[in-house]
């Protein structure tokens, strides 16, 4: 069989059918590098359109490389956030310390975008849209591998086979499941959970963050200059609250309660919590996996190796990780292509993923002592010139990767 291709309609020998489920970050731009290496690809996204919402992303480092080399640098620059300043309140809302951001997160002037969540997501998918399908409103049902491809049926119906499949389906990857079991096993709990959603700007905060901390809980407003704030509650949990990930009534019960004598914004933020429409609750974790592929399935993102936004390198594990798999299999195939994947960008995984203990007793001290401890370090660092960006951020030089002919 052969395929007329769009849009040069130029006769081509048949190109490999591959499938990525998820379309938020590192499955549109997984669908972007396949797609440059030849690959007729297919997205399926159980949401019914792209999803938005979310806390605002960093793109740091390497991955700033990643994005430049897929043509969106010039807009995400333009949708670039510029948080000016960072302030720390104490359990009585007083004023801690008040900081550039980079101090506190580690990031670099030119080398670290600071992007809505949803504008990162519109722009890889603008790059890939018109040539790759996406199915919307849909999802795997089953997979099974045979020696010649992997037959999917779809929730909505429908079979088909192709010749790999990717999940880039986030932190409760279902695609993982299916294939390596529960996520019990790879899922490292760090012991908080969060909550973000939008409300309306009263407090007419611009281009800041301002976060309050007492022990074991912290809320934060961050405002990217218009009209709505994000809100962010944060609390330390001994378990993951396994019955609240489905149910966003017990989501904002669990909440509410938790927060329930708190001081500062914290009452209004909760009566913001009880009719957000955009509630993004979450475990904090990480996944941690032996190998990130089986047979001709390979995970990608926060599937295979989400490293938590305690580190702040979600979006740009994922940017990278989709960049060195399809890179990977450019020229090879999915046994070689998936090893070289693996060999690639598991140091780099690795070290960003370490970088958490870091971030956690910054942004979270769990005790009074360690809170003040915390409290100390920033007004140090607040009498301080600004410190340059974290070496792991940018640990990784991007190979170059060519085309199929
Ligand atoms: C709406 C939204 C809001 C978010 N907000 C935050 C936040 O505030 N803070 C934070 O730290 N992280 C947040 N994240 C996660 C953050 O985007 C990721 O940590 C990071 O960018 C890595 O992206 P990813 O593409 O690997 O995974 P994700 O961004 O999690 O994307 C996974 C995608 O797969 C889709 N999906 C899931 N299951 C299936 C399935 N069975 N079939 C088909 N599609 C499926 C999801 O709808 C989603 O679009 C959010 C993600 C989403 C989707």
């Amino acid at each position: 069989m052969t395929r007329t291709d769009r849009p040069t309609g130029t006769r081509t020998t048949p190109r490999c059918e591959v499938l990525i489920s998820g379309a938020s970050i590192a499955g549109p731009a997984l669908a972007f590098w396949l797609n440059r290496y030849g690959y007729a690809v297919t997205v399926v996204e159980k949401a019914p359109t792209l999803r938005g919402g979310g806390y605002p992303v960093d793109v740091r480092g390497t991955a700033v490389d990643v994005v430049a080399r897929m043509g969106i640098l010039p807009r995400l620059r333009d949708a670039h956030i510029d948080l000016r300043r960072l302030t720390f309140l104490e359990g009585d809302g007083s004023e801690v310390a008040s900081l550039h951001p980079h101090d506190v997160t580690g990031g670099a002037a030119g080398r670290d975008l600071e992007v809505r969540r949803g504008d990162l997501s519109d722009a890889l998918y603008a790059a890939v849209r018109d040539d790759v399908e996406f199915m919307f409103g849909d999802s795997v049902d089953t997979l099974e591998q045979s020696g010649h491809g992997v037959d999917v049926t779809f929730r909505r119906g429908g079979r088909r086979t192709f010749d790999m499949v990717f999940g880039a389906d986030g932190l409760h990857s279902s695609t993982r499941e299916t294939l390596f079991g529960l996520e019990e096993q790879f899922h490292h709990y760090l012991g908080h959970c969060f909550a973000v959603f939008t409300m309306s700007n009263t407090f007419k905060l611009s281009h800041e963050t301002v976060m309050w901390n007492a022990p074991g809980r912290a809320a934060a407003l961050y405002a990217v200059g218009d009209d709505e704030v994000h809100a962010f509650l944060n609390f330390a949990h001994p378990e993951p609250p396994f019955d609240a990930f489905r149910d966003p009534e017990a989501q904002r019960e669990l909440v509410a309660s938790v927060f329930a004598d708190a001081g500062w914004e914290v009452p209004g933020m909760l009566a913001a919590l009880r009719d957000a429409d955009d509630l993004f609750f979450d475990a904090v974790g990480q996944i941690r996996m032996p190998r990130w592929s089986s047979g001709r399935v390979a995970l990608v993102g926060d599937a295979a190796y989400a490293p938590s936004f305690l580190t702040g390198q979600g979006t740009s594990l994922a940017l990278v990780g989709a960049y060195m798999l399809a890179g990977s299999l450019a020229h090879r195939d999915h046994v070689t292509g998936f090893a070289a994947y693996e060999h690639g960008t598991r140091e780099f995984v690795t070290m960003n993923q370490a970088l958490v203990g870091k971030g956690g007793a910054t942004l979270f001290p769990t005790t009074p002592q360690v809170l003040e401890e915390r409290n100390n370090r920033l007004r140090e660092l607040s009498a301080l010139p600004s410190a340059g960006g974290r070496p792991a951020d940018s640990a990784f030089t991007l190979p170059e990767f060519t085309p199929r002919t």
